[in-house]
């Protein structure tokens, strides 16, 4: 049993307490999903006053003969059947989301409140870009200001999403080669990488070819200067890695893949570390993607939308998605089509401008100064959470944490309990898991990724249900490996669930 003191003391989060559900709910009642019952309705029509029209001849061969079979139920029992579904969900705003890689970030309600202000929500892509300046100044700034954190030459906004950034970026790299009259046909990826940096280069029409992270968790210098040559497009690398690890040795790098005529990409949804920093335009990065739906705060998870910006060098500005964004001479600005080097369109529009007016209001919201401590804060976050629980689980790799620490279940794998184990029970204690076996070439990772948004309150919070985790490991493994038990549904059948999930509703036969 876990001691009351221990447990995440919020309403709001799930009782920790063995067997204990909320008062106002039964386990049962949670499980019975099935709720229709025949002539229930949720609305109440007056009779009819005016004569009926033959609805049948109006509507012809649209007109329903039969019931559409849906759900019958009250309007108070539609109410709390979704109320109570959206409670059994977690989300950032309930508490700590310390998902390794995917900086799952607060969304500063101002960002929603000028996101959702008329001229800009209502902006139409179709309105003539004469009518349209307003919003072409959002982009603009953006722009911008993207570049400017990044210490690149020319951007877009258009992919709508990381691994879609990831995608345009080595078609630029592509086409660039191509331009040189040398499509080559190789991009070298660290064991460390994100699986959507593989799966870019392989759509992109390249060979992979995997490159072994040294003792430190970095870029193996000697190793790299032996596998670039004339045949190698790029080398993708994530910085900080994803061990939360800043290859300290970049530039040099960048100067390896240079003297061979290949180009260095960054995936800069680790960005988190950097901004206000370093800027990789400074250190030989040639192209990268943004996560704006990671760095920059703009909500994130549940298939929402996304935005993930390529920022490049200017030798590879004329192969940008088309239309790029220009400043007529009367300073109007104006989305230009013409551009016979481009890649080509890789999205309908302009990107996801929703997203775009979030980051903006996030960045002008913290200014330079601001944006520099929330980096400052995410660092020093994830390194308190690596000081408070070194002794009690694994660190596999001792060079400094930036923005995220990896733990490994070596000790507790000793007591058969693993890490998909632990992150069940942290359930348990009303934390969202951390990420769990990724990065790959760290057995059994933990990875914690706190971000700045967590005061230190939460952040012992989390730092107590760890411990008294690694504790229950030692006396009552059982207790861990059964976890969770405070979910109204425990351990799932995971690829099932994935493979086969039930997504909607169909009458009982
Ligand atoms: C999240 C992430 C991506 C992919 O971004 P999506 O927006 O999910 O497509 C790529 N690389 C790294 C390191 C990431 O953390």
């Amino acid at each position: 049993m876990t001691s009351e003191k221990n447990i995440h003391d919020s309403s709001t989060h799930t009782a920790a307490t063995i067997g204990k559900v909320r008062p106002h709910q039964t386990q049962n009642e949670g499980l019975v999903f099935e709720k229709s019952s025949p002539g229930k309705r949720g609305y109440k029509l007056q009779p009819l006053d005016v004569p009926a029209v033959d609805a049948a001849a109006l509507l012809g061969k649209s007109y329903r003969t039969q019931s559409a079979e849906l759900p019958e139920l009250s309007e108070i029992e539609i109410i709390r059947h979704f109320t109570r579904l959206s409670t059994w969900n977690y989300a950032i705003d309930l508490g700590m989301y310390p998902l390794g890689s995917c900086t799952m970030k607060y969304n500063p309600r101002v960002n929603e409140f000028v996101a959702r202000i008329e001229g800009l929500a209502e902006a139409h892509p179709y309105r003539p870009d004469s009518l349209s300046q307003g919003i072409l100044d959002v982009v603009e700034l953006l722009q911008r200001c993207l570049l400017e954190i990044t210490g690149m030459d020319a951007i877009t906004l258009q992919p709508a999403a990381g691994a879609h950034g990831e995608f345009t970026g080595i078609l630029l790299v592509r086409a660039w080669h191509e331009s040189q009259g040398n499509a080559r046909r190789k991009v070298l990826i660290p064991d460390s990488a994100h699986g959507t940096n593989p799966a870019t280069a392989a759509i992109c029409g390249y060979q992979v070819e995997n490159l072994k992270s040294n003792a430190l968790g970095g870029i193996d210098l000697e190793a790299l200067a032996r596998q670039v040559d004339e045949d190698t497009a790029a080398l993708m690398l994530t910085n900080p890695s994803t061990l939360g690890v800043f290859e300290n040795e970049i530039h040099k790098i960048a100067d390896i893949l240079h003297a061979k005529g290949a180009l260095l990409y960054m995936d800069g949804a680790n960005m988190n570390a950097l901004v206000g920093k370093v800027r990789p335009g400074d250190f030989g990065v040639d192209v990268m993607h943004l996560n704006l739906h990671k760095t920059f705060s703009t909500p994130h998870g549940g298939g929402g939308p996304g935005s993930g910006p390529v920022a490049c060098k200017a030798f590879l500005e004329p192969f940008l998605p088309t239309p790029v964004l220009v400043q007529g001479k009367d300073g109007a600005k104006h989305w230009n089509y013409d551009r016979p080097q481009s890649v080509g369109r890789v999205r309908a529009f302009y990107g996801n401008v929703g997203m775009f007016i979030r980051a903006l209001a996030y960045i002008l919201a913290n200014g330079p100064d601001g944006l520099r401590q929330t980096t400052e804060d995410a660092v020093l976050n994830a390194n308190y959470i690596r000081h408070k629980l070194k002794g009690l689980y694994d660190l596999p790799y001792q060079t400094p944490s930036m923005h995220e620490v990896v733990f490994s279940d070596k000790r507790q794998a000793a007591q058969g309990v693993k890490t998909g184990d632990i992150a069940k029970r942290l359930i348990d204690y009303g934390f969202h898991p951390y990420t769990v076996s990724f990065p790959l070439i760290v057995h059994g990772a933990l990875m914690i990724e706190p971000t700045e948004s967590e005061s230190v309150e939460e952040l012992n919070l989390f730092i107590d249900a760890m411990r008294a985790i690694a504790k229950e490991v030692e006396e009552t493994p059982e207790l861990v490996k059964s976890a969770p038990h405070s979910t109204r549904v425990s351990r799932l059948d995971e690829v099932q669930a994935a493979r086969k999930p039930i997504l909607r509703w169909k009458p009982a036969k």
